[in-house]
């Protein structure tokens, strides 16, 4: 076949520029397969109390010197608000203020759920035997976060965090106590509502799904808020309690960075297959709803809290490798002071971090 010279150059161009975007597709698979896969955010949640601004000090430099970028600290953030933000500053770590639901009203369950046991998983999925059969008990059931009142209250704390300089907001606790839903009489009404508005669907899936939504709005109408008071503010959170009728129901929320449990704190500890599964999904479909989420993986580390004596090293390297070679883009872990009693924990995390 006879081909004309200028026909012969157009080729040749093209050859040249497949090679070398081929050559770049071949170099981002390496980047992003085997273990050279890195995390790109990474946040810890500390819990403890401090007694002094040099404690708070030293707590975020030992997370930034284990390799974390972004760090929580629900239990001290509103009275050391200044230092943390100032602290945060000047480590070049992000700093998220935790809210927490509010509201005047306790979640209720359906009649038949106070009769059942206390889930030993503390807010974590259930064991696969106890489904059905236990809540999350508290003293007080968690509020019931639905109610206008406990959006005013959320936005409260977001003109808080952003008056004080917070990189982000993070939510924590906006979830079912009983795992799927609250049966106060608001919530009642509005689910009536909604199923009427459903007649076509099945009355249990419909009973999920209004549980599901009630969730994701509460979520939109504080996001869009702190986003219209600062455009640049970041948003993060766990999701907890599980909520069993969509356990990885989080990227439906428009969070930045969704934290979602790939490893739960207490044992059994979970099957590393599942860990797999999780992060896979967790990973797979970050951006299903919102284009610029990021899927995050949760991982639990207690040690001396609720009787947990704690993961071994190797069994918290296998959890977080395992994580990372499905290929998720973010790591949450809880609780920092746990982490920081076990220099052998902190080697293990300074090493997968990186
Ligand atoms: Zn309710």
């Amino acid at each position: 076949m006879h081909i004309s010279e200028p026909y012969k150059l157009i080729i040749l161009f093209s050859v040249l520029i497949l090679s070398c975007f081929s050559s770049e597709l071949l170099s981002m698979n390496k980047k992003s397969g085997g273990t050279s896969r890195k995390f790109i955010w990474k946040i810890a949640w500390s819990t403890r109390p401090v007694k002094s601004k040099d404690e708070i000090k030293q707590r975020i430099s030992q997370a930034k010197a284990i390799g974390f970028n972004a760090i929580a600290l629900p239990g001290i953030q509103k009275r050391w608000s200044d230092e943390i933000v100032s602290v945060g500053k000047e480590k070049h770590i992000e700093v998220y203020y935790v809210i927490f639901p509010h509201s005047g009203v306790s979640q209720k369950y359906e009649p038949h759920e106070y009769n059942l046991l206390p889930n030993s998983q503390h807010g974590g999925e259930p064991l696969p035997e106890d489904i059905g059969k236990v809540i999350d008990k508290k003293p007080k059931p968690f509020p019931c976060f639905i109610r206008e009142e406990a959006v005013l209250s959320a936005q409260k704390d977001v003109d808080f965090a952003i008056k004080k300089g917070y990189t982000g907001i993070a939510f924590d606790l906006f979830g079912y106590d009983n795992f799927h839903g609250c049966y106060c009489a608001s919530c009642n009404k509005a689910r009536k509502k909604y199923l009427q508005e459903h007649p076509g669907m099945d009355k249990k899936e419909a009973d999920h799904r209004f549980s599901e939504e009630c969730i994701i709005k509460f979520y939109t109408k504080v996001i869009s808020y702190a986003k219209s008071i600062n455009p640049e503010i970041k948003t993060t959170c766990h999701i907890y309690p599980a909520f069993l009728p969509n356990i990885l129901y989080g990227n439906h929320l428009p969070v930045d960075y969704c934290g979602q449990t790939a490893a739960w704190f207490f044992k059994p500890y979970w099957d590393l297959n599942k860990i797999k599964k999780y992060s896979e999904i967790i990973v797979k479909n970050e951006a299903a709803y919102h284009s610029n989420s990021i899927g995050v993986a949760m991982v639990g580390f207690y040690k001396n809290v609720w009787g947990e004596t704690g993961k071994s090293p190797q069994r918290l390297k296998n959890e977080v490798e395992t994580i990372k070679k499905a290929g998720v883009k973010g790591i949450m872990i809880s609780e920092l002071s746990s982490i920081l009693s076990c220099p052998e924990i902190i080697q293990v995390l300074k090493n997968e971090l990186k």
